[in-house]
């Protein structure tokens, strides 16, 4: 049985409980030790074997748990934040299908959640923004034409973008082009969760200086939009006294309703 394992954004206490536990009874992790803080194998119980996939292909994953499979051994599968967000997982569950291994699947934290915990941010503020768009520049892997930040952009919702700390330069001068005012709000998280955690808040023309000047190229996340700020947004209905819920009895006619 193989456990694909999200590791969450970086602190050790911030796997789940079940994700732990899985690590606890491991014969076998293979982590991605480029992301993945390597405190966590310390909830290894002793005798397992642990394997860093940054030095791994494909192949060779597959190899070492198909091997663990045919000695009757347990794997976990430890992917950075959550494994459902680039996390090349899916190549990974096909094969094993074709092999006939099975597998399940623990979510964790993804690291956009750390990022906005670093900020004490809300990226959903009524009247600002509802809505998070989770994108990435091109890299290696090329995001499909009708994503492109220009198209995404047009939206004016909240965006976090992954793996594009490399080129902020070239981010923020797309997103200006593409009509997004200079002025917008953005933060720039590295290491959100470690204890080398560190975060900036500027204005969009100014995140390109930002990260150069901090020396931000990687392991960080970039969230631009008016939410950044955390003002002028209105109070959540939900709370308000006047509005009746399920749970708060009442006349609003909307009650029962998700607001
Ligand atoms: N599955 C992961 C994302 C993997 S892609 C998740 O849910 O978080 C790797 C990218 O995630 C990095 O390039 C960086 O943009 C981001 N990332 C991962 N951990 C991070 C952290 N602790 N702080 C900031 N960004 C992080």
């Amino acid at each position: 049985m193989v456990h694909f394992v999200g590791a969450g954004p970086g602190a050790k206490d911030l796997i789940t409980l079940r994700g732990k536990e899985l690590l606890e009874k491991a014969d076998i992790i293979i982590y991605a030790g480029s992301l993945v803080n390597p405190e966590l194998l310390e909830y290894a119980k002793s005798g397992c074997v642990i394997h860093d996939s940054k030095e791994m292909n494909l192949d060779q994953v597959i190899e070492v748990i198909k091997k663990a499979e045919d000695d009757g051994k347990t794997t976990v599968r430890l992917h950075t934040g959550d494994p459902s967000l680039y996390g090349a997982i899916r190549e990974q569950m096909d094969i094993l299908d074709e092999l006939k291994i099975s597998y399940d699947l623990t979510p964790g934290v993804s690291s956009f959640c750390g990022a906005a915990a670093a900020l004490n941010m809300e990226y959903t503020l009524p009247g600002v923004s509802q809505s998070v768009i989770i994108t990435r520049m091109d890299g290696r892997t090329l995001v499909p034409q009708k994503e492109s930040i220009e198209a995404l952009a047009t939206h004016g919702a909240t965006m976090v973008f992954f793996l594009s700390s490399f080129d902020t330069k070239g981010l923020s001068e797309r997103l200006i082009n593409a009509g997004v005012s200079p002025m917008t709000p953005c933060a720039l998280v590295y290491k959100a969760t470690w204890d080398d955690e560190k975060s900036f808040v500027c204005s969009l023309e100014d995140l390109h200086e930002m990260a150069q000047k901090n020396n931000i190229h990687k392991t960080a996340l970039i969230i631009v939009g008016e939410t950044v700020a955390q003002t002028g947004y209105d109070k959540s209905r939900l709370y308000a006294p006047d509005f009746t819920t399920e749970y708060r009895l009442g006349t609003d006619k909307n009650a029962g309703r998700e607001q």
